[in-house]
């Protein structure tokens, strides 16, 4: 079920145990071939796609474009809550509806600058609801959901994800490839975890001059094709999961 298409009175009547999904993606630079809107019309694509297979099972929130992505700012075009303001946006969104009854939120998430704010948010939002033990609140990146892509396709030169990737821009490639600049043309950049095992503190440009991170060169339509078909069946895998939920169990 579509909110946004949805009365009042409609969604008076849902069952409060009814999963409550909330897609947050961004609009920030993805490297020289790739548009800004990347994250949120991958997403988007992802959360058509799972919305076919749990048809009235869940109920979807418009996609929040707007997210965490200060890291990109010194690429123009990147727009950007700040982490705090972000923080308290993710918490007011999942509290409305909590506060309308529902007990089963999910912040599906599509950038990785959100990863850690969306965790942040709903264990700040736990701590207020402590009392509650029928609150589940949940976060999930969908390129970590369930689905693994190198499994399905051996092809596949990367592992993990990027920015403005092999991944990223095959799926573009997929859904809209009239948006996809020379991405043969660009070169191999890596991921440059040279401080491991701590974690250091970045800004894009610490790490890429253009702003991708990965091998995007090697992107197909094809290849992008099945990372949707990978990543939607994870991410319908995991909220079968929350539907089914009796409250006690989740590994059973
Ligand atoms: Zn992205």
């Amino acid at each position: 079920m579509q909110l946004l298409e949805m009365k009042w009175t409609e969604v008076a009547k849902l069952s409060r145990d009814m999963p409550v999904v909330i897609p947050i993606a961004a609009l920030e630079q993805h490297g020289p071939h790739m548009p800004v809107f990347t994250d949120s019309l991958l997403l988007g694509e992802v959360v058509r796609r799972v919305s076919e297979p749990l048809q009235g099972r869940v109920l979807l929130a418009p996609l929040l474009w707007l997210g965490n992505s200060h890291h990109h700012l010194d690429f123009p075009g990147t727009v950007s809550a700040s982490p705090r303001v972000y923080l308290d946006v993710l918490i007011d969104l999942a509290e409305s509806f909590l506060f309308h009854g529902f007990r089963r939120l999910v912040l599906l998430n599509g950038h990785g600058g959100n990863i850690v704010p969306a965790q942040q948010a709903l264990f700040e939002l736990r701590q207020r609801y402590r009392s509650r033990s029928d609150v589940l609140l949940l976060s999930a990146t969908y390129w970590t959901a369930g689905g693994n892509p190198n499994e399905a396709d051996s092809s596949f030169r990367q592992t993990q994800m990027g920015h403005a990737c092999e991944w990223e821009t095959s799926m573009m490639l997929r859904i809209q490839p009239q948006l996809v600049g020379d991405y043969a043309a660009t070169e191999d950049v890596e991921w440059g975890r040279a401080f491991a095992p701590a974690n250091r503190a970045w800004v894009t440009p610490d790490r890429s001059p253009l702003g991708h991170i990965g091998y995007p060169q090697e992107a197909s339509a094809d290849k992008g094709e099945t990372l949707f078909r990978v990543f939607a069946a994870g991410v319908v895998a995991l909220l079968e999961r929350v539907i089914a939920w009796d409250g006690k169990d989740w590994d059973g």
